[in-house]
């Protein structure tokens, strides 16, 4: 048990200032969790960003190690659920929050966090995909619970060359969405179309609703992964019936709002979780994601592949909003 392995190791350096270096760590300084993975791959998510730059609501204490993605092969199971070997794969729940994450070589988890990889998807491409592809497979999943077609008109996408973004973007178009993406980054135009966005548009668009009670209906549906005032923005320019499936906080938490699309358009407002939802519902969007709902070659067109080294520069990069699609973190 004195093995060593490779992992991101973030430390509060001076008050409110966190360092993320390259560590070696030993298999025994890992919690006791009966479930020990070697990690293939990782992903880098907006949250992973929060904990690697000491956002305390998301990581307690410090020296940790962020990532709440992982794919990796079984090294041991002490609670005998999988054979050494067996391929997994892990997102959410307190992996990388107060749970060391998914930047390193090994993890050790309780193992109803696990999922066998499915069948379809090899493990880079559940890491393209992570917990990005997860909500956005979420969101897509409320829309059409929600009773949302293709008929109905336009779906709006906020922060849309993010990972959740960029994934939605790619889905919606597979299912045959007419797509608008909003986007801080208008130079990206052409990622996001070659994804399948019907049109992009600049966030500026959105910015002059928020003086108005209710804005033009000009949207039927949308994926809001930017929170704060962009979220009512957003609800004030959807048409009749329509609703957002709202999940994030990138541009932040709070919002002020008044009750008049709910009640005079009969708007719905979606909450989205990918973290503590039940594992049976995380397998059952993973299968659509490697079947019908599988984007095949725009998987490629979203992924940049980086080295473990890489991720404390993709991190700061990510926690400043300025990433594209999605980031893997290849340790195989
Ligand atoms: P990314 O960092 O990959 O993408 C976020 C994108 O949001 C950016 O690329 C940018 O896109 C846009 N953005 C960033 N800052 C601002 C801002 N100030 N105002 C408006 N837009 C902004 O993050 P993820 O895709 O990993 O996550 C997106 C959000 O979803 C996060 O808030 C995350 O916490 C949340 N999330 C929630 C989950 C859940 O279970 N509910 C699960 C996963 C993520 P652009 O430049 O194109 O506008």
């Amino acid at each position: 048990m004195d093995e060593t392995f490779r992992a991101i190791w973030v430390e509060e350096v001076a008050a409110g200032k966190f360092d993320q270096q390259l560590v070696q760590r030993r298999l025994q300084d890992l919690p006791d969790n009966p479930l020990v993975l070697a990690v293939s791959h990782s992903s880098l998510n907006y949250k992973d960003a929060l904990s690697a730059f000491g956002n305390r609501t998301i990581t307690r204490e410090y020296p940790h190690t962020p990532g709440i993605d992982a794919v990796g092969k079984v090294l041991e199971d002490a609670s005998d659920t999988y054979e050494p070997g067996t391929e997994l794969l892990v997102t959410g729940y307190d992996l990388g929050m107060n749970t060391p994450g998914g930047l390193a070589e090994r993890i050790a988890i309780p193992a109803g966090w696990a999922l066998p990889l499915p069948a379809g998807l090899s493990a880079r491409e559940s890491m393209i995909l992570g917990t990005a592809g997860l909500t956005a497979g979420l969101c897509v999943e409320k829309l059409l619970e929600a009773g949302a077609k293709p008929a109905d008109g336009e779906v709006l996408v906020t922060g849309a060359t993010g990972g959740v973004g960029s994934i939605a973007v790619a889905l919606l178009a597979k299912l045959g969405f007419r797509v608008a993406a909003v986007t801080g980054k208008l130079e990206s135009a052409d990622f996001l179309t070659a994804l399948g966005a019907w049109k992009v548009i600049d966030r500026e668009t959105l910015a002059p609703f928020a003086s108005k009670a209710m804005a033009k209906p000009l949207w039927a549906w949308a994926v809001d992964t930017v929170g704060g005032e962009t979220l009512f923005n957003v609800i004030k320019s959807l048409a009749y019936g329509g609703g957002v499936a709202a999940c994030g906080m990138a541009s932040g938490a709070q919002f002020q709002a008044n009750v008049f699309p709910f009640i005079l358009r009969g708007i719905s407002l979606l909450g989205v979780d990918s973290v503590e939802l039940p594992l049976e519902k995380k397998a059952r969007v993973w299968d659509r994601l490697a079947s019908d709902w599988y984007i095949g070659e725009q998987l490629g067109r979203i992924a940049e592949d980086i080295s473990l080294e890489q991720a404390p520069e993709f991190l700061a990069r990510l926690h400043r909003g300025h990433g594209i699609g999605r980031y893997v973190v290849d340790m195989a």
